[in-house]
């Protein structure tokens, strides 16, 4: 008899480890604790190694056509003087696979059609699981499911962790970040760019994600915000800074404490495993979260592929994983605390190295990100 598998989670890496799964004919009923998929109000880079794996779905093109190609990331400081880029070389670009910023509903709305609507269950908000002979999903009002597999897919703040890794920790990073997405209505930005600010203690970066809209975030230290409203460091940061936010209506204006993940000793029990955040949650520094959800279900994919029985690819996905998202949570840690130097001799001082030594470190580092033939 078949195994009943269960995701919990319908977030970015929950639908595309759904969609491989589905490949291999494993048909997993996914149950998210939103009562409709209608996700942040904010953009999302999907970055080279993303796109590639979407390409292997035959997602990249829809994709790409709802969202904005992005060649490459500019770092300025607050005067919008270069510091430095990370940008696709004539190699990658002949493959045809860009990175491309999107908005996140659209991203979700298009990888939940081609799961399948009848696949997602909504309002199922996971609160508890016991094992027995099946393993019992428990949900908040009372709903009970059971199966046989079951993937915690549940994001940072991730119920199924709590389970298998009750022990796990969030690391505050002491910085907040708010987002948001506005009409676009600067004729000025090139559309091929993500840019980002770096001040003294401050950050502010752009991308457009379609011809009508453009998505924008900031970040400061929490104890300059110790709450959502943004502070006038921010608004005063740099012209562009005040345009965006004040394009954008207060209430869709999304604040977050920024936080990791300490790294786990295990991802996986003997019939549970955690993939995306819910593994290995990093702070956004590197714009990298999502993708690493995505390089998740695709490695599970290409083990299933490869004839895996399907709980063999626990181990394995911690095994083939741990140093890339280890690194990038590490690198994304420091990053984040470099971007935010409050010292201004020092912030320059970074700018100057930076200007000294970036291209090659860039390009290596872009390597390392965009590289998914590891499995
Ligand atoms: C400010 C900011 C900017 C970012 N920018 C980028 C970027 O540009 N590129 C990038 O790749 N990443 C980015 N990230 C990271 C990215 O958002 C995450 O890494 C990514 O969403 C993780 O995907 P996931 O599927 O693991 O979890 P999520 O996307 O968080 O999905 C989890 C899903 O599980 C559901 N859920 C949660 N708890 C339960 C429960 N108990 N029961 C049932 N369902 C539940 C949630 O509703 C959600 O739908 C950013 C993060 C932040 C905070």
């Amino acid at each position: 008899m078949s195994q009943e598998v269960a995701i919990i989670g319908a977030g970015i890496g929950g639908l595309t480890l759904a969609l491989y799964l589905q490949r291999q004919g494993i048909r997993p009923v996914i149950y998210e604790s939103a009562a409709t998929l209608e996700p942040l109000g904010a953009g999302i880079m999907m970055a080279y190694n993303a796109m590639q794996v979407f390409e292997d779905l035959g997602l990249a093109a829809l994709i790409e056509a709802a969202g904005n190609r992005v060649l490459g990331i500019d770092i300025a400081d607050q005067q919008e003087k270069h510091i430095t880029a990370t940008a696709l070389d004539q190699a990658d670009l002949q493959k045809g696979i860009y990175n491309v910023a999107i908005h996140r509903a659209k991203l979700q709305e298009i990888l939940a059609e081609a799961v399948g609507m009848e696949h997602i269950q909504l309002s199922r908000r996971l609160t508890s699981i016991r094992e027995g002979e099946k393993t019992n999903l428990i949900f908040e009002g009372g709903h009970q499911a059971h199966c046989d597999v079951l993937f915690g897919a549940d994001g940072i703040r991730s119920v199924v962790r709590q389970h298998i890794a009750p022990g796990s920790s969030l690391r505050d990073t002491g910085q907040v970040c708010w987002r948001g997405i506005c009409a676009h209505q600067f004729p000025e930005l090139k559309t091929d760019l993500g840019v980002e600010l770096w001040g003294n203690g401050d950050r502010f970066g752009y991308v457009v994600l379609n011809p009508q809209q453009a998505y924008w975030y900031a970040v400061s230290k929490s104890k300059y915000a110790p709450g959502p409203q943004i502070p006038e460091r921010i608004l005063s940061f740099n012209p562009l800074a005040r345009q965006f936010i004040a394009a954008t209506p207060a209430a869709k204006i999304i604040y977050s404490p920024l936080a990791d993940l300490a790294p786990l000793a295990h991802w996986h029990s003997h019939n549970i495993c955690l993939i995306g955040d819910a593994a290995h949650a990093t702070t956004p520094n590197m714009g990298q979260g999502g993708c690493q959800a995505i390089e998740d279900a695709y490695t599970i994919g290409k083990l299933l592929e490869r004839g895996h029985p399907l709980q063999a690819t626990f181990p394995l996905l911690q095994q083939i994983r741990t140093k890339k998202v280890n690194k990038i949570v590490q690198q994304s840690r420091l990053l984040g605390r470099l971007s935010q130097l409050e010292n201004k001799y020092a912030a320059s001082l970074r700018n100057f190295a930076l200007r000294l030594t970036a291209a090659t470190v860039a390009r290596k580092q872009l390597n390392f990100l965009i590289d998914i033939h590891y499995i």
